[in-house]
């Protein structure tokens, strides 16, 4: 039996100062298998983006337990964090944030050099490769569209080889066409290598394509099934 790849218990947070305090996340649990491909789905506002940053260890939480590859993300400090994350985690955002004084090949080699990685730039080709940008190696985020901003994204988001890619409603900046094409690598690229997918997104047609779905209401995880009035 293998670890899980993300393990929640009782996660619980708050964000924000006296009356501007909010309870963000209500006692969160889940497992997430190694290998699924999981959409979390809820209205806006119920804590999904919250959740993500949680599970990435972008945000620590009040209480509660989180383990990515049965690494127990409190335990570790600042620095094995950043470590781990970029390790383990790839992220992929709804706006891109690429760094715009960098090429798109710079970009993608930029998390491996940060890792130590030597020669970053034959592993980074590859990437932008699977991602069909191999004739864009040398243009900057903005000589790009939209949708090869955000495959130069998810090539550097999956360039350290993570187990667990992460992605925060991914093609909510793109028109239904090239976002289709988005996702269908978002689908392929992990699963091609055993990754797991934790995929927030508003589209139900997108979410229908997880192995499973979770719900958020109000910063907890639903799971009674929606009843539909
Ligand atoms: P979703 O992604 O489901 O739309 P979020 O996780 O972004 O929801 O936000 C959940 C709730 O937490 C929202 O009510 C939001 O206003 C609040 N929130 C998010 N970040 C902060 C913050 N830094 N300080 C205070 N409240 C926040
Ligand atoms: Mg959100």
């Amino acid at each position: 039996m293998s670890l899980p790849a993300v393990a929640m218990r009782g996660v619980d947070l708050s964000l924000g100062r006296g009356a501007a305090r909010v309870h963000i996340l209500r006692d969160v649990g889940l497992t997430i298998a190694k290998g699924e491909a999981v959409g979390i789905v809820g209205p806006s506002g119920s804590g999904k983006s919250t959740l993500l940053m949680i599970m990435a260890g972008l945000e620590r939480p009040d209480r509660g337990e989180v383990a990515v590859d049965g690494v127990s993300l409190g335990t570790l400090g600042e620095d094995a964090l950043a470590r781990f994350r970029g390790a383990r985690i790839g992220i992929v955002f709804q706006s891109f944030h690429l760094i715009p004084t960098m090429t798109a090949l710079e970009n993608v080699a930029a998390p491996l050099e940060l890792a130590g990685q030597r020669n970053a730039f034959a592993p980074a080709r590859d990437e932008l490769e699977q991602v069909g940008l191999s004739d864009r190696l040398s243009h900057y985020p903005a000589q790009l569209s939209g949708g090869e901003q955000q495959r130069v994204a998810l090539a550097r988001a999956l360039s350290p080889n993570p187990s667990l890619l992460i992605a925060d409603e991914p093609t909510g900046n793109l028109d239904e066409e090239t976002g289709r094409a988005i996702m269908d690598l978002i689908f392929a690229l992990p699963a091609r290598r055993g990754a797991t997918l934790a995929l927030v997104t508003h589209d139900p047609a997108l979410a229908a394509r997880c192995d499973r779905i979770i719900r958020m209401r109000s910063g907890a995880v639903e799971d009674a099934p929606l009843v539909t009035a």
